[in-house]
């Protein structure tokens, strides 16, 4: 575990108050890294692996819930508001974009430690930041959006469709080959499945649940080619994904 430090990035625009935060938490026994605005702060989520996020809400310039939400909108990393704007209002909407926690300043230090324990001990598996901030790509085809840093896809009507991990794969390797034929096998290639159990019919099973949810009142938007494999059928845009800084 020595080497395995949970990392917990500091968002605050106060130097005083970030040195205080990372005194106790690197006492804690915390690697520590610090942003003090929103580029910063994205920037170091991009290249490090957080476990948890102290997020300021008066960022200088930087909308702090702002941030969080965007913050959100990639990752499902723990954040715990630490904010001097200690009303009930910040504190609600705190909460309802997704902070885990919300500490008002001036904070005991003993209790910030308290809070950070029990989120982390909340959210046990390390969260890997690293991906979700740097890969900013999002698909658009026919009316419908799918991001991948947020693995969302958006019906054209807005609303969000549910896929497992390997529907995403899935549909995220036709959307990188449209209007082509991919083979069964490729198909296998790009879900990266090493597992011995993932036979070309598994490959039908996921495209037909997947072709399911991608029903549209119109054809198929996954055609099958017989005797040769599947096609996407329609245009597919790449372009840059909400929220991107
Ligand atoms: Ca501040």
């Amino acid at each position: 575990m020595a080497d395995e430090r949970h990392q917990i990035l500091i968002v605050e625009d106060d130097s005083a108050v970030r040195r205080l935060l990372r005194t106790m938490l690197e006492d804690e026994g915390y690697a520590v890294i610090e942003a003090h605005g929103e580029r910063d702060a994205l920037a170091r989520l991009a290249s490090h692996d957080v476990s948890l996020i102290t997020l300021d809400l008066g960022l200088g310039r930087d909308n702090g819930l702002a941030l969080a939400q965007r913050i959100r909108a990639r990752s499902v990393v723990p954040i715990i508001i630490v904010s001097g704007k200690g009303s009930d209002v910040d504190r609600i909407v705190g909460l309802e974009i997704g902070a885990d926690d919300y500490i008002s300043k001036p904070f005991n230090v003993r209790e910030v430690l308290a809070r950070v324990r029990a989120v982390m001990r909340r959210t046990a598996s390390a969260v890997r930041t690293g991906d979700d901030f740097v890969a900013r790509q999002a698909f658009q085809f026919d009316g419908w959006i799918c991001d991948l840093a947020a693995h969302r896809l958006t019906r054209p009507d807005g609303i969000d469709v549910k896929l497992t991990t390997r529907e995403f794969a899935m549909l995220t390797a036709f959307l990188r080959r449209p209007q082509r034929v991919l083979s069964r096998h490729q198909l296998m290639d790009f879900l990266g499945d090493d597992d011995a159990d993932t036979l070309e019919r598994a490959i039908d099973t996921i495209v037909g649940r997947l072709r399911r949810k991608l029903k549209t009142a119109d054809a198929s938007l996954i055609e099958t080619v017989r005797g040769s494999g599947y096609m996407f059928t329609v245009k597919v845009k790449s372009v840059e994904a909400d929220g991107a800084p």
